[in-house]
């Protein structure tokens, strides 16, 4: 996301900033490029929801939904299935009594 930015256009904010920059001038480099913090599974049925007993995959584990009476869903075993289950603590939390409300 880029954040909006009135133009600096007059001579006194042109001069401020090639201050800051400490006399350098032209263009910035450019915006690193966008990263997810979390990269995504490329597992088609990773985030499934479980319908059945049995896991779309092998090894593939039930991870219990937030909310009370939310669907279980299928993750990888390992890293998938651990944010799923810090996601799903992290809501429940956050319901419960003396949570955070916003
Ligand atoms: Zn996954």
């Amino acid at each position: 996301m880029t954040r909006p930015r009135l133009p600096e256009t007059s001579a006194a904010q042109q001069r401020a900033r090639q201050a800051w920059n400490r006399g350098l001038t032209g263009t910035g480099r450019p915006a690193r490029a966008k990263t997810a913090a979390i990269e995504e599974c490329t597992v088609e049925v990773c985030g499934s929801p479980v319908t059945t007993g049995h896991p779309p995959a092998a090894g593939m584990v039930a991870v219990r939904g937030a909310a009370e009476g939310a669907a279980a869903h299928w993750y990888c075993p390992g890293r998938c299935a651990g944010i799923a289950r810090a996601r799903a603590d992290l809501r429940s939390a956050s319901s419960q009594a003396g949570g955070e409300q916003r």
